[in-house]
């Protein structure tokens, strides 16, 4: 993964608030997503750009994007991001030259774009849509530290299955109904059974919960009954966002054996707006989680020197609560907790890898998501099952109020962002959603 031109911490661009300190969307960021300009209107695809966004369509219609493979430029029209993934790492990379180009404040081709009328639009008066059309979306687990957490509390003697450390576990969950942030969650019914053994009630969960995770969305997929080589999975993947994997966990006690979770899982899961691009994040790559004497290498399909020395990402992630009483005496958000992604105990890659190991095929659009990114600490641990150890140990806001898991009105607040000396740092955005009382 090589540093190029667009990725100069020098770079300044001709939009003041993407020189701001601490903004997420600087030069060297460049994020996809979606937007609407009002209500019945349809999607644009734009580029954000400190507090604006540049329009994509308007930059192609504009001759801005002249001399790209028409494909992206056609991609750059459509309204969503999945066609324009489809052009894969190759297209994705092609825009982001012409894009930091014409939002430099500096040289002709941003001398040009900036005198062009309507080719940006502030954040503040659009309204974010899903980025891409979404085939299919997996969720997998692929935070040791989570795993190891969750079985202990049901399995205290024998936390870790024996498949854990060989296989990445996963189970396929529902793009319809996955949305984008600041969409509001409705708290689901279900069944739920206060003993193992039942009988059960039909009713609202009691136990809603959040799980912080990270998300790709793949650009190029594979033909059905291909396999993707770890060597090669990267140039699979188009760019990474924030994902909320709500989750009720009583519905989840009773439901998820034998086969997994399901109706505990489906009824919501949010997505933050802006895709960061695997070239945005060059700067930030790290190797992935080292394996201890005591534990297995990994098969050989699931083993890269690579995917090994580069695989992982420094990406900071935490979880923010605002309760409704919090909003009505204006009291700020608090945060619940911070993670790090580099402690993951697989890779993006081995995930893609691994998914498509079968022959299954991966499509442009498609989701796959980390799992709850957790780490060995209280403080690092991503959802509110392990913070509050299965409402064991209730957690005190600020306010006074405690929390065992989710209330309605609760809004959720993930964010995530990479930094490092030498390079400019890079956010990924927020993924928010605020919890409804059930129907
Ligand atoms: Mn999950």
């Amino acid at each position: 993964m090589t540093l190029d031109a667009t990725h100069d911490p020098a770079l300044r661009s001709w939009v003041p608030a993407a020189q701001v300190a601490g903004t997420d969307f600087p030069i060297q960021n460049l994020p996809l997503g979606a937007f609407v300009l009002g209500e019945g209107q349809a999607a644009r695809l734009g580029v954000a750009i400190g507090d604006r966004i540049l329009d994509l369509t308007r930059a192609a219609e504009s001759g801005l994007l002249d001399g790209l493979h028409t494909a992206v430029v056609e991609a750059c029209a459509a309204e969503s991001l999945t066609p324009l993934l489809a052009t894969g790492r190759g297209g994705l990379k092609a825009l982001r030259g012409r894009v930091s180009a014409l939002l430099n404040a500096e040289g002709a081709e941003g001398a040009r774009a900036r005198v062009v009328g309507a080719l940006t639009v502030a954040m503040a008066d659009v309204q974010m849509v899903l980025p891409a059309t979404i085939g299919d979306y997996t969720d997998f687990y692929a935070s040791i530290d989570h795993a190891t957490n969750v079985g202990s509390m049901f399995r205290p003697d024998n936390p870790l299955l024996p498949n854990y450390r060989h296989v990445p576990i996963g189970y396929h969950g529902r793009a319809s109904s996955i949305v984008v942030s600041g969409t509001p969650v409705r708290r689901p019914q279900g069944q739920t059974a206060a003993k193992p053994e039942g009988p059960p009630t039909f009713g609202p969960s009691a136990r809603m919960d959040y799980e912080l995770e990270v998300g790709a969305f793949i650009a190029s997929g594979n033909v059905l009954g291909n396999t993707i080589p770890l060597g090669e999975a990267e140039h699979f993947l188009g760019g990474l966002v924030l994902v909320n994997d709500w989750s009720a966990r009583d519905l989840q006690s009773w439901e998820y054996q034998p086969l997994g979770p399901f109706l505990a899982k489906n009824f919501a899961t949010t997505v933050s707006p802006w895709v960061v691009t695997l070239d945005a994040l060059a700067p930030f790559r790290l190797p992935a989680r080292a394996r201890g004497s005591d534990e297995p290498t990994p098969l050989p399909y699931l083993d890269d020197a690579h995917d090994r020395n580069a695989g992982g990402f420094g990406l900071t992630l935490e979880v923010w609560l605002r309760t409704a009483a919090m909003r009505e005496t204006g009291e700020a958000a608090v945060r619940l907790s911070h993670g790090d992604f580099t402690r993951m105990y697989w890779t993006l890659g081995q995930l893609l890898t691994h998914h498509a190991s079968n022959g299954c095929n991966l499509r442009p659009g498609d989701l796959i998501a980390s799992g709850t990114v957790s780490g060995p600490t209280k403080e690092s641990r991503g959802s509110m099952l392990e913070l509050a150890w299965r409402g064991t140990e209730p957690i005190t806001l600020p306010n006074g109020e405690t929390r065992a898991f989710l209330a309605d009105g609760d809004e959720v607040i993930l964010r995530g962002w990479c930094e490092r000396a030498g390079a400019v740092r890079i956010g990924l955005g927020e993924c928010r959603g605020v919890l409804l009382a059930a129907e």
